[in-house]
């Protein structure tokens, strides 16, 4: 029975993986959230971790006390996650935070040597660098649990030497407003954006969907976990969400790994890798689709897209400033501080800043910097 600790338990994959676990039979022996705390307390009741942690204060103060009858330890913030993954004791670690925030907790279990099933794509996307070479000195594997990119991890098992590999091919469902026009975007609202056609997700990861940042991230990560370059890396859009990725060998032959929909897929392999789980999951059914359908995305529009490949061309700390721009600009669009093109706007100024980020064997502390840089750049702190 594999014991498993989940970072970010109370979200949108959180929620999905301790699902899969139930199914499996493994040992949850941590679990981590923000703010909901009513949340939490029921799993951790159910799940019976040995740890819990919680980064909000009063969320921690509230399951401290609602747990005080059972044997758990209540933490709280960035070092009682740090210290959880150093007692718990679990086989693989899952990190399901959202944002630049679940980066030091990556860092953390890579330097311990754990095994990491990485949802937190932002980890990659601000300090990939920093995490691959944390993970190749201390023997960590990352299983991605992102679809995209368990797909090619799976197209390529067999086939570890990625130099047979010419091309990555990410598939995109083009999120809420594919085929509008910069002029159709203007107008659209929080609520349109967040009612993604094919995936149920948190509202961040939507809103990048919307903006097609999120297919932006995931070329910068595909680059991290494959050891490819921008230009090797293709993005179609491929509405149906059926074919999750696809790799094109040297000699042409390419590869795909298609399924339906569901995150609990990708979640589940993560986990049981390198074995396969039967499970009750609903089954592909081709027929039912008739066809399936793949266009060129339109960067032209979708500005977020053409801004992350500019940053991961220049490569150094520009990703995470552009993570950082992005996360700042989200929050402002969902509180309806700005307008949708307006992240895009401040996506490609981010990319295309004249500071200098070029450095290539960052620290954590220059990560922190250009993070800062990003939200400053992204929302201006008045000044008196
Ligand atoms: P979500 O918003 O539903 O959940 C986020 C989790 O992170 C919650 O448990 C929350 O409590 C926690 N969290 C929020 N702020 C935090 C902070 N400051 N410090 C520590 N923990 C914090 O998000 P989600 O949709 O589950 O996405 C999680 C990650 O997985 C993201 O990086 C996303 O890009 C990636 N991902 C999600 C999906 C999906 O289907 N939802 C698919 C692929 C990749
Ligand atoms: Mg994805």
């Amino acid at each position: 029975m594999k014991r498993i600790c989940i970072l970010g338990s109370t979200g949108s994959v959180g929620t999905q993986a301790l699902e899969v676990c139930k199914e499996q039979g493994f040992e949850i022996v941590g679990l981590s959230g923000h703010r909901n705390a009513g949340l939490i307390e029921t799993q951790a009741r159910t799940f019976k971790p040995g740890f819990v942690c919680l980064t909000d204060k009063a969320a921690y103060e509230k399951v401290k006390i609602a747990l005080a009858d059972l044997p758990i330890k209540v933490l709280f913030g960035q070092e009682g996650i740090d210290n959880m993954l150093g007692s718990c004791r679990c086989d693989i670690v899952l990190n399901a935070i959202v944002g630049v925030a679940g980066l030091r907790s990556t860092l953390t279990a890579c330097g311990l040597g754990m095994d990491v099933a990485l949802a937190n794509k932002e980890s990659l996307v601000a300090g990939g660098r920093l995490i691959m070479d944390e993970a190749g000195k201390s023997g960590s594997a990352i299983l991605p649990v992102d679809s995209e990119h368990s797909a090619i991890f799976q197209c390529l098992a067999g086939n570890k030497d990625t130099h047979d590999v010419r091309k990555i091919i990410l598939t995109a469902s083009g999120g809420a407003f594919f085929g509008m026009t910069p002029h159709e975007l203007q107008s659209v609202t929080k609520e349109q954006a967040l009612a993604h056609p094919v995936w149920s997700m948190g509202q961040k990861i939507t809103i990048d969907c919307a903006t097609m940042m999120n297919k932006g991230f995931e070329l910068i990560e595909a680059m991290w976990l494959f050891g490819k370059r921008p230009e090797e890396i293709d993005i179609v859009v491929h509405r149906e969400s059926v074919i999750h990725s696809m790799v094109e060998f040297c000699d042409g032959a390419v590869l795909a790994q298609l399924g339906l929909p569901d995150m609990k897929t990708p979640i589940q392999y993560a986990l049981t890798y390198p074995e396969r789980k039967s499970n009750s999951l609903p089954r592909l059914d081709l027929a039912a689709y008739g066809k399936l359908t793949f266009r060129k995305p339109d960067e032209e529009t979708f500005i977020c897209l053409k801004a992350a490949k500019t940053a991961a061309q220049r490569g150094g700390l520009y990703p995470c400033v552009l993570n950082a721009a992005n996360e700042t600009a989200v929050k402002l669009f969902l509180e309806d501080k700005i307008s949708f093109p307006e992240i895009g706007e401040r996506a490609v100024r981010a990319a295309e800043t004249d500071y200098p980020f070029h450095q290539e064997d960052y620290t954590l502390d220059d990560i922190m910097r250009a993070d800062a840089y990003g939200r400053e750049m992204s929302f201006p702190a008045k000044r008196g």
